[in-house]
């Protein structure tokens, strides 16, 4: 651990641990101030990479999780509907006995394993690890499923694996940025909505594909504000106009790449005025912005959920590939095709094994080579590892039909971020034994058998991988409140599936020796980073596999990582959503993200400052729509899909399109409105598409801030909690 020290307002001096913001994939870097008495604040680290010390509200307020009041500090098991603390050993032995029992009555794949984009690489592993040879179950899976799944499933496809291909620092030298449905002023409010100042500064253009006008637009940018679900048929006439115009990378698309010729001769039939009537985009405004895209090599694109969340995810992201690929914009300075992560670690989450597909370093579960390589390092044989399990919302209702028994759900809050939550609380209550490690009680852990209390960010070490690809280290500033770490959780169970020998770990950093020496030749190389090169760099890029490796900034200079080297192009149609507009339900609702919080709020919720700024799902609503519906100002709003209905606050926002709705998903009230529709290839639920209707609320109805259980910090106390 690296310490300097500042002095406080009494002269006492207190230490400075480096660390991230542990929120969003961003990372900020940030220093915690620490005292006698534990974090007293933090300052700034502006020597951070990317960010440079800056942070947003969240991240500014970070550490007052900490010592909160609400945190579980320990063990609790259920007695009825009562929650009493008891010991650590018998916690531990109360969930360990759950899952043996299920696996000895109803087989191994009975019990599932859910975790959070929020865990460090280290946890992450031994996640993976501990599902595949502890519980023996294919059934292990992370909220990146929600997030991260149709980009990382398109990116592979097409270059063979899924990082985002070029440093965020290159906006420097973009000409053209091609931001597609991401809020930066929400989701990403440090470094992005600037770098993309300095690209307008230096007379570069900012196009943005949104059905939803967000504060980082600027009037000068092209703003294509097309309908909910029509990605695909938009960079589909994207392409289509710069192969007519002769704007392709003609050299490029010959020397790297595989499959244009059927992609050409698809669009020769594309007629981009239909298009544009289906996108409900001006096709002026479409030509305009192939003419852009197309006119120089220096365009880099950032896309976000929008496009990703639907049941076309996967294809809506080929399509942004096809149109990259073909104007050769990658693998180089001011040229990229980016995915943007939103959790603190969906990327490391997505590399380290707690996918159900996935074996760590970005190994699949169903190569036999792979198997082979992790299974010799493991020091078991290939035979001993399950195959493919279920994802995340297939789990859930896995659950519901009483197919799967058990679950351990580590820092995920399925009851607020899952989609169809009345199903999903149906679901939870029909699991014979449910175990939760979380710093806080959760509305998930309402379920729970056993709560067993985890760690905050400043309480452990370990590493992470931001948004870029970039490996960082986060130092542990005070011990675990609860008196153990996850990693000692994960260690202490482990012990009880009789599996000890292969967690025999002490420290992270143990932890992260063994995961180097897992990665070396795999598709994610850590092997050549330490903690001490992390430490002592801006982080480390994978593939990075030798310690005297530079690490990797920017992707696919000379060869993608695909079998044969080239990227992949893919022909792709839009999907239509299962449940369209109607008459009776004529609106389409999206969902994202509100500034001041984070997630399902289980953190963020507590935090007083991020309160004061947003306390309650608020719906934004057209103006003119809101005439049509007859809402009335400061009077609540009724939101009906065909799975649920929520009641909560409005306000007019003239950006938004009037056939388009946008609820933050950080309450239930957002998420009990949205279908469990999945992209059939990555599963990825569609959020970003529920067809609704909405009615004023009727006189005396409940709003959000009334509804029982909607605070969570009200749900806890430290001593009993009752369900
Ligand atoms: Fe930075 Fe994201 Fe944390 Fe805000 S929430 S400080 S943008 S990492």
């Amino acid at each position: 651990m690296e310490h300097t020290q500042s002095v406080s307002e009494n002269a006492a001096p207190l230490e400075l641990i480096k660390t991230h913001c542990p929120y969003c994939a961003l990372n900020c870097g940030l220093h915690l101030e620490v005292g006698a008495d534990g974090i007293e604040g933090r300052s700034k680290w502006k020597e951070s990479p990317l960010t440079e010390g800056a942070l947003c509200s969240k991240g500014m307020t970070a550490h007052e999780q900490v010592h909160h009041e609400d945190r579980l500090l320990r063990p609790l098991v259920r007695e009825g509907s009562d929650f009493t603390e008891t010991t650590w050993d018998e916690a531990l032995d109360r969930a360990a006995d759950g899952f043996l029992r299920i696996a000895r009555t109803n087989g191994a794949a009975a019990n599932a394993v859910l975790s959070g984009g929020s865990l460090t690489n280290e946890k992450v592993y031994l996640v993976g690890k501990l599902a595949r040879l502890g519980l023996r179950t294919p059934n292990v899976d992370y909220n990146g499923r929600f997030c991260m799944t149709a980009a990382g499933a398109a990116h592979s496809a097409a270059f063979g694996v899924d990082r985002m291909m070029t440093p965020l620092a290159e906006l420097e030298n973009a000409e053209v940025v091609v931001v597609i449905g991401a809020n930066l002023s929400a989701a990403f409010p440090v470094a992005l909505p600037k770098l993309l100042d300095g690209v307008r500064k230096r007379g570069g253009r900012v196009i943005v594909v949104d059905p939803r006008r967000s504060r980082f637009v600027k009037p000068d940018d092209l703003h294509l504000q097309l309908r909910p679900g029509s990605d695909t048929t938009l960079f589909n006439a994207l392409l289509a106009d710069v192969i007519h115009n002769g704007l392709i990378a003609g050299e490029f698309i010959r020397d790297r790449t595989n499959g244009f010729d059927l992609i050409s001769r698809a669009m020769r039939m594309f007629d981009l005025e239909a298009a544009a009537l289906d996108c409900d985009v001006p096709a002026d405004d479409l030509r305009e912005a192939a003419r852009l895209i197309g006119s120089t090599r220096q365009t880099m694109y950032l896309h976000g959920r929008g496009p990703e969340q639907q049941v076309g995810g996967v294809d809506n992201v080929r399509a942004i590939i096809n149109l990259g690929l073909a104007c050769g914009h990658v693998g180089g300075p001011g040229r990229g095709i980016n995915m943007l992560t939103g959790q603190r670690n969906g990327q490391g989450g997505r590399e380290w094994g707690q996918r159900c597909n996935q074996l760590p370093a970005g190994r699949s579960i169903e190569n036999d080579e792979h198997r082979a390589v992790v299974a010799e390092r493991w020091g078991v044989t290939a035979a001993d590892l399950p195959r493919t399990g279920l994802t995340y919302v297939e789990i859930l209702e896995a659950a519901g039909r009483r197919e799967i028994n058990g679950l351990l759900a580590i820092c995920t809050n399925m009851s607020v971020s899952a989609p169809d939550l009345n199903q999903v609380d149906a679901q939870m209550r029909a699991l014979d034994h449910v175990v939760v490690i979380d710093p806080f009680f959760s509305r998930s852990a309402r379920h729970a058998d056993v709560i067993l209390p985890g760690t905050t960010f400043a309480e452990e070490s370990g590493t992470i991988t931001t948004i870029e690809g970039r490996v960082v280290r986060i130092d542990q500033a005070v011990p675990p409140a609860p008196g153990r770490d996850d990693i000692e959780i994960l260690r202490n169970l482990a012990e009880r599936f009789g599996v000890a020998q292969h967690f025999e770990f002490e420290t992270p950093e143990q932890v992260f020796t063994e995961m180097r020496a897992v990665s070396a030749g795999g598709p994610v190389d850590y092997a050549g980073m330490t903690y001490s090169r992390l430490r002592q760099s801006d982080g480390l890029f994978w593939p990075c596999p030798t310690i005297g490796h530079a690490g990797t900034p920017q992707l696919f200079t000379k060869r993608f990582a695909t079998e044969d080297g080239r990227a992949h192009f893919a022909p792709v149609l839009e999907t239509p959503p299962p449940e369209p507009i109607s008459d009776h339900r004529p609106l389409v609702l999206t969902t994202g993200r509100e500034l001041a919080q984070y997630l399902s709020g289980n953190q963020t919720m507590r935090i007083p400052a991020q309160n004061r700024i947003a306390s309650r799902p608020v719906l934004e609503v057209h103006p003119d729509t809101a005439t049509a519906a007859r809402l009335v100002e400061d009077e609540l709003v009724r939101i009906t899909s065909s799975v649920g209905t929520s009641t909560v606050a409005w306000r007019a926002n003239p950006d938004l399109r009037p056939d388009t709705l946008f609820l933050p998903y950080h309450w239930p009230e957002c998420n009990r409105l949205v279908a469990a529709h999945l992209d059939p290839i990555c599963k990825i639920p569609a959020f970003k598409y529920t067809a609704v209707a909405i009615q004023p609320a009727p006189a005396g109805t409940l709003g959000a801030n009334e509804l029982a259980g909607q605070d969570p910090a009200s749900v806890h106390t430290n001593e009993t909690i009752r369900t």
